[in-house]
């Protein structure tokens, strides 16, 4: 979910930000493309057996030769590369992304810190969503989850392709779609969910190798005093820091009370000698926030669930398909924390009559939050949106969604939201518009390491999707 209606201000600042000669858009910064996505694209591009096998400097290297082909073919329009599933298996099998000694600082292995347990005796596939929410991927940097996704999306789709700017359009085509003409083409769902999480890239690397950053999204600084980072780097692979704001410490602080910390007064200390780490980070390198997920029960807790558990709900939604007979394009976007970037192309390439975007919402049924602040409850079930301030969904299809909710008995509440909007707000606008809602997943603590989502809201939203899209062919939301 991106912050407030300020973000189309915020996404104009950051594009000069962006458009200025950054080494992380050379070529040689680009080859920071991990080895299992570079592989993955590798075989849709048409290149069979991609960069298995070599050593991680040169998987990395021939990796990206054919990740920048695959990028070439599948930003034209006409050109699908269409996967099976064998191809998609082979995705995570050595995830290793890091050297394997460590020389520099302290590093973190990114693989080892996944588990990869099968899913709880409640069924709840909880080893993907915990998958999901560690895996890092700040706004443009997003090729790990990128790699995850169509690893998910393949099998359960009939073409996938990545677009120009990375987004993952999956396309699942209905029993209507066989052996017609265009004149009879069944409605284009569009399921949208973001793979960019909120997070920094290295802006100034100071004398002493304290690094300042450029956030990727929008933060409350008073949750990122103290908080673990992991600054990703090409030479030595992911370190790890702390991330603090320059003040003194309490010791020293005597009466004065300490002020409220600024983003811009945040920097990065590696714990390593400053010549060490300008040569180890570039500006630009990615800074994730560093927070395992746990399962509390009933609730998952890890940073990420915007929009993890909504990329989460889409694999989910998609395996408990029954038959449908309208066509199915699953896109996993980029870019929506810095401005809904990613899905203003993915909505405006991908044609669809309908989208319903799944991200997170505010559930604000925590301590000393009035009840009429109340936006959702956490555990009361999917959300379904009324209002935020990107987007006025389609009535009708508002009322499609409830009328499915109601009759099967699933779990749901409506939600208003006064700031803050998802990629519909985005997909909405394209082309000459397209009948838009949001799905929400209600959260407590959103934009923070410990991003609360409840196992029934998850499970119920995804039922709500599944027999929502048995019964998309009937929906007329014309006015
Ligand atoms: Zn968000």
């Amino acid at each position: 979910m991106v912050v407030g209606e300020g973000k189309h201000s915020r996404s104009a600042k950051a594009t000069s930000v962006f458009a200025s000669p950054l080494e992380y858009v050379t070529d040689d910064a680009a080859s920071q493309a991990p080895a299992e996505e570079s592989r993955m694209n590798g075989k849709s591009g048409k290149n069979g057996k991609a960069s298995k096998n070599g050593k991680h400097g040169r998987a990395e290297q021939n990796g990206y030769a054919a990740l920048a082909a695959a990028d070439v073919q599948s930003a034209a329009p006409d050109q699908v590369a269409v996967m099976g599933a064998g191809d998609a298996l082979a995705v995570f099998d050595a995830p290793t992304d890091a050297p394997a000694e460590a020389e520099f600082g302290a590093r973190v292995t990114l693989a080892s810190r996944t588990t990869r347990q099968s899913s709880e005796s409640d069924g709840f596939d909880f080893a993907l969503l915990k998958r999901l929410s560690e895996t890092p991927g700040v706004a443009g940097r997003e090729e790990r989850v990128r790699a995850l996704m169509i690893e998910a999306l393949a099998p359960l789709t009939d073409e996938l392709s990545v677009d120009a700017l990375g987004n993952v359009i999956a396309i699942r085509h209905g029993r209507a779609a066989k052996g017609k003409g265009k004149a009879n083409q069944p409605p284009r769902i569009m399921l949208a969910a973001h793979m960019d999480e909120i997070g920094f890239m290295a802006r100034y690397i100071d004398e002493r190798g304290f690094i300042r950053i450029q956030p990727l999204g929008g933060f409350d600084p008073r949750v990122l005093v103290g908080q673990r980072v992991i600054v990703h780097t090409r030479a030595a692979g992911p370190l790890i820091g702390a991330l603090m704001p320059s003040s003194k410490p309490i010791h020293q602080l005597g009466d004065e009370k300490p002020g409220s910390p600024k983003i811009e007064e945040f920097y990065v200390d590696l714990g390593l000698p400053g010549e060490r780490v300008r040569e180890l980070v570039a500006l630009g390198d990615s800074i994730t926030l560093d927070r395992t997920c746990e399962r509390l029960g009933e609730i998952v807790m890890g940073k990420a669930m915007d929009d993890r558990s909504g990329l989460f709900t889409m694999i989910q939604t998609l395996r408990r398909l029954r038959a449908h007979d309208v066509t199915i394009i699953a896109a996993a976007t980029v870019q929506e924390e810095v401005g809904t970037r990613g899905a203003t192309t993915a909505g405006y390439h991908a044609q669809p009559d309908v989208v319903v975007a799944i991200d997170t919402t505010l559930s604000v049924d925590s301590p000393g939050m009035p009840e009429t602040d109340a936006v959702t409850r956490m555990g009361n079930g999917a959300a379904i949106k009324v209002f935020d301030s990107s987007a006025i969904p389609n009535y009708k299809l508002v009322d499609h969604l409830r009328r499915i909710a109601v009759r099967d008995e699933i779990p749901h509440q409506m939600e208003i939201l006064q700031r803050g909007g998802t990629d519909a707000g985005a997909i909405q606008r394209a082309r000459a518009g397209v009948a838009a809602v949001t799905l929400s997943i209600p959260s407590r603590y959103v934009h923070t390491v410990n991003e609360m989502v409840s196992v029934s809201d998850l499970e119920a939203a995804a039922t709500l999707l599944a027999r929502y899209l048995e019964d998309a062919h009937t929906g007329d939301y014309r006015f």
